[in-house]
This record gives structure tokens, sequence and C-alpha cells, in this order.
């Protein structure tokens, strides 16, 4: 068994395991295999979501692992076309039920979809959704924080997450930092730039001196940014490796390096852009 990840506390006094397994792009047949065998290696965090068409799958291998329900942390999330006040419900339940379980740890909004502008009454859902207990904890995700800002004005309560693209070429500072002012952490998708990062030459380097791979230098960069972090992988080998983070760390002059990465390519759309 590896040495397992941080639990980092949330605003609504719950906690999250800093590493997670993302399974976005993993078919629902091999969710199961993908997530009973990130669980033996030590993960207690899997985050998927209504789009991904696999929660059937993640809820199979969560209950072959064997493993208790209430030591997994599961996130899933509403997808664009289901926001309102009912709708937003009726997506929950549906989801929960793909999944078998009784209630997810985390519901996120998936994106703001601006143009629809029916954001705030989806939170208003999620907002119930949790007051009845079938989501401990709510929060979004590709929220700018001009999005940030209006839930915070006309919620009743506040976002414990901001999931988003982030990476070193993406760190999102300024977003990183209104979250931290409000309480909220910040989770990093696509946290390899969907392995696009993989071949950078500087990270090399630092994954030489560590005996490290890339892709884990990339994990640990973002677990010393103090990121909630998901990279995703559906082989084997490399779902233990991404989780064998937690036995070295960065100094200053790796981070001052992985800094000059900065390029603002995004692998995603700008939440302001997808409806
Ligand atoms: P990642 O940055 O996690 O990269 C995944 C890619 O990197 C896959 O091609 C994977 O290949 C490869 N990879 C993973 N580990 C390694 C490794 N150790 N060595 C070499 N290659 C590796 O991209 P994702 O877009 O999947 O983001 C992670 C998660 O974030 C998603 O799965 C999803 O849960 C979430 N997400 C959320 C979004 C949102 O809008 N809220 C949007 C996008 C993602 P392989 O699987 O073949 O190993």
């Amino acid at each position: 068994m590896s040495i397992p990840s941080p639990i980092l506390p949330l605003s609504d006094g719950h906690s999250i395991p800093q590493l997670g397994l993302g399974v976005y792009k993993i078919p629902d047949a091999d969710a199961a295999t993908a997530v009973r065998l990130a669980l033996e290696t030590g993960y207690r965090h899997i985050d998927t979501a209504a789009l991904y068409e696999n929660e059937r799958g993640v809820g199979q291998g969560i209950a072959a692992s064997g493993i208790d329900r209430s030591e997994i942390f599961v996130t899933t999330k509403v997808w664009n076309d289901r926001h309102g006040i009912d709708e937003t419900r009726r997506a929950f339940d549906e989801s929960l039920d793909r999944l078998g379980l009784d209630y997810v740890d985390l519901y996120l909004i998936h994106w703001p979809a601006p143009k629809q502008g029916r954001y705030l009454e989806a939170w208003r859902a999620l907002e119930k959704i949790r007051a009845d207990g079938l989501a401990r904890s709510i929060g979004v995700s590709n929220f700018h924080t001009h999005h940030l800002d209006r839930v915070l004005a006309e919620g009743e309560i506040a976002p414990v997450i901001n999931q988003v693209e982030l990476h070193p070429r993406l760190p999102q500072t300024a977003v990183r930092a209104y979250d931290a002012a409000h309480g909220i952490l910040t989770e990093a998708w696509s946290p390899l730039a969907r392995g696009r990062l993989l071949d950078s030459q500087l990270l090399a380097g630092i994954a030489e001196k560590y005996g490290k791979s890339v892709a884990q230098v990339v994990i640990r960069w973002h677990i010393e940014l103090g990121n909630v972090v998901i990279p995703k992988s559906v082989h084997a080998e490399r779902i233990r490796e991404n989780f064998e983070v937690f036995d070295f760390a960065l100094d200053a002059n790796d981070l001052a390096a992985i800094a000059t990465l900065e390029n603002g390519e995004r692998t995603g759309r700008d939440p302001d852009d997808l409806d």
C-alpha cells in the first residue's frame, strides 16, 4: 500500500483527499476496473460526472472494492442541459441511481453555461440537495471569479470547491487567489494538460533529479500548490505511478523553473464560451 494522500479541510466541516482519480473518457465498461485498482492502490477519491457516462461503472468499482463507503470520497457533476431548480434535482437523482449510492460527497455544477443564465437556479437546487443530506458538500466547476461573485452574493451557502483547468501552462493564479480569499479549495482538472506536458525537457530534468517520472513531478507540483488534483489514467501502472508522489518534495528552484512553463494555454474551452 502506498503512502496515503493528505486530507484537506472543506469550509463546510467535511474534508477531501487531496489526490483522486479522474475518470473522464474511461468507458463505462472499464470504469469499474480502473476504480477498483485505484482503491486498491490507496486512492480514496473518485471524480466522475453525468457527462462521462460511466457513473454506473464507477459505482460498481466502489462496490467491488469491499472498502467501506464512508472511506471513499465520490464527486459527480450536473451537465449544462440540466440547469434549473427541478431539472437539476432530477439530474442529481439519476446520477445517484446510476452510481448506486445513497449520497455523494461532492456535487458540482459542471460549467456555468453563462448564456443560458441558469446557474443560480442550479445552485439553489444544489443547496436543497445538500440540505436533504444527499450531497455532503456542494461546489462549482469552471467558474470564473465573476461567476463566483454572483453565487456568493445570491446563494445561501458558499461553494466549497471550484474545479478548473489547471496545470503548469495555466496555473490560474488569479482564480486560486480568489478561491483562497473566499475559503474555496481549488481543484485542478487536466492536471497533466491531458498528457501534453509529459514531453517537456525542463520537467524531464527535474524528474531525473528525483528518480521520478514527469507525471509524478507535475502531480507533486499540484500537491505543493495546495490544489486538489485528479489525474486520469485507465492503465494500472500509471494509476499506481500517479499515486507515488508523497515520498519526495520539490524545492524552490524547481518551483521557479516550473513557473516558466506558463503560457496561458487551455486544453479545454473558456468557461465564458461554453453553453
Ligand atoms: P489529465 O491531465 O489527467 O491527463 C490524462 C491523460 O494523461 C490521459 O491521456 C492519460 O492516458 C495520460 N496519463 C495519465 N497518467 C500518465 C502517466 N503517468 N504517464 C503518461 N501518461 C499519463 O487529463 P483529464 O482531462 O482526464 O483530467 C483529469 C480529470 O479531471 C478527468 O478525468 C475528469 O475527472 C476531470 N475533468 C473535469 C473537467 C471539468 O470540466 N470539470 C474537464 C476535464 C477533466 P491513459 O489514460 O491512457 O493512461
